[in-house]
């Protein structure tokens, strides 16, 4: 149940910090040093894959659930390895970008418009 912004906010900043320091001890441990040019074509690749799949579905194939997990995996690890080889805190980035995006949902809704 949702309570509020900021309880999102720091539930992402909290959650996504740790997870991100996580990978990148394991990155680190057991995998070459890659270039932050690497990891974002990585996940621009893995984000193409879970759209094809996607646009498969969309077309009348039968794609399993399992599928879709595999590639959201794939793309969430890009984006974990990808934020780590650029310095890039992903909890804080996000935990901004929530608060930024609700303050816009609010000035829009205060003019009557929607986000
Ligand atoms: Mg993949």
């Amino acid at each position: 149940m949702f309570k509020s912004i900021d309880t999102t906010a720091d539930a992402a900043e909290k959650g996504l910090s740790e997870v991100q320091k996580e990978f990148d001890h394991y990155q680190k441990k057991f995998f070459p040093e890659r270039s932050p040019e690497f990891f974002c074509l990585e996940l621009n690749g893995e984000a193409g894959e879970l759209a094809n799949i996607e646009k498969k579905q969309w077309k009348g194939r039968v794609i399993l659930q399992e599928r879709f997990e595999d590639e959201a995996a794939d793309v969430a690890i890009a984006l974990m390895n990808y934020a780590n080889s650029r310095s890039i805190d992903l909890g804080k980035a996000v935990k901004e970008k929530l608060l930024k995006i609700e303050k816009k949902r609010l000035e829009l809704k205060a003019d009557g418009l929607e986000f």
